[in-house]
């Protein structure tokens, strides 16, 4: 009796001094142990029906994708912080035109984009976000100021606009995001919702192609971050807002438990707040990260009839990007430089490139 009494002590004094250290650590920053594995980064192009996209696409996108990669492995290679990696990498997306983020972003019902985005820092949950941009080149720059000076987390329309400019960032014509190719799905989509009924025509099919952006990043000092930058869904309604800045729903990081970057219909992903979700299953079920993003992808979002993919990246540099949809690109990189670029189909072969 008196052992059992002991050990029980015993417990409770590790358990306390286990909180207090936890605790300790916590107030400011979230506690970060450098990787054993050294530093990674993962990309996504957007999750959905790769298969009508000719092979030429898929071959720009892959190496825009690798060319992104490149850019983000530059910053964690000279031990740069994975806040700096994930922005670099989605700046390099957002410009090539095309993916559904940036230049290349899908139009809304009136034909001109709007754009959102967010950013997060794992080691200390400071976020910043931007929603229904129209004028701004790239989203996920003017999330990182949001996040950096402002005292809010999300800025959306005409006050992040002028937030924007007031960091001299140059307001750009609408103009700059025409393309061919949008403005054929555009008139193709329109009119598929004269014939279709209001709920489709707001975006909802889920056979349909995502283009969206993100990255998950853990650098060398041990910190995780997470960034998002969408055009959003085809046809969506002016002043529609999706779930990538929306933290926890397409965007999330934290050292304690994982990042998170997902693409596919927003409106289920905000419903199942599937980042949070995922990193929270992590965090309080202790169960491996594979596990916990492959039950919220393949089962409680398919149960749903939910489409899409998440990378996800936790702090020991294990990596998890399930997706339900027939495709997601992705690109992973580690400190060995080797590109993994794959699973724009589930059937594609993976394809290896260097990052220098
Ligand atoms: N999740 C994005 C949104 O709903 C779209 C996408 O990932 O393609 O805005």
């Amino acid at each position: 009796m008196k052992t059992v009494r002991l050990t029980a002590l015993l417990l409770a004094a590790i358990a306390a001094v286990g909180a207090a250290i936890h605790f300790g650590l916590g107030a400011a920053a979230r506690a970060a142990l450098p990787p054993a594995s050294g530093f990674v980064l993962v990309a996504h192009g957007g999750a959905g029906d790769y298969s009508k996209m000719s092979t030429e696409q898929i071959e720009m996108r892959r190496a825009a994708m690798a060319k992104a990669v490149q850019a983000g492995y530059a910053v964690l290679a000279k031990k740069g912080a994975s806040l700096d990696a994930v922005e670099a990498t989605i700046r390099v997306m957002e410009d090539s035109g095309l993916f559904d983020a940036g230049r290349g972003s899908y139009y809304t019902r009136e034909g001109v984009p709007e754009m959102d985005a967010a950013i997060m820092d794992g080691r200390t949950l400071s976020a910043g976000s931007v929603a229904s941009l129209k004028h701004v080149a790239n989203p996920i720059h003017l999330a990182r100021l949001v996040m950096e000076k402002t005292p809010h987390v999300m800025l959306v329309g005409e006050g992040a606009e002028e937030f924007a400019k007031s960091q001299g960032i140059e307001m750009v014509s609408p103009y700059l995001f025409f393309s061919e190719r949008e403005w054929q799905r555009y008139k193709n989509a329109k009119s598929a919702a004269e014939k279709a009924d209001e709920k489709k025509s707001a975006g909802l099919s889920p056979s349909e192609e995502h283009g969206t952006v993100g990255v998950v990043a853990l650098d060398q000092a041990g910190n995780l971050a997470a960034g998002t930058s969408t055009g959003g869904t085809v046809m969506k309604m002016p002043g529609r807002v999706g779930d990538s800045p929306i933290l926890g729903a397409g965007t999330y990081a934290n050292n304690e438990s994982c990042a998170v970057s997902g693409t596919g219909t927003g409106e289920f992903f905000m419903r199942n707040i599937v980042a949070a979700d995922i990193c929270e299953r992590v965090r309080y079920l202790h169960v491996s990260l594979d596990q916990a993003a492959n039950d919220v992808v393949m089962k409680e979002l398919v149960e749903q009839h939910g489409d899409g993919g998440v990378i996800a990246l936790d702090s020991k540099g294990n990596v998890a990007t399930p997706f339900n949809t027939d495709g997601m690109m992705t690109a992973t990189v580690r400190t060995d430089a080797k590109i993994t670029l794959q699973s724009w189909s589930k059937n594609a072969k993976p394809v290896v490139v260097s990052a220098k």
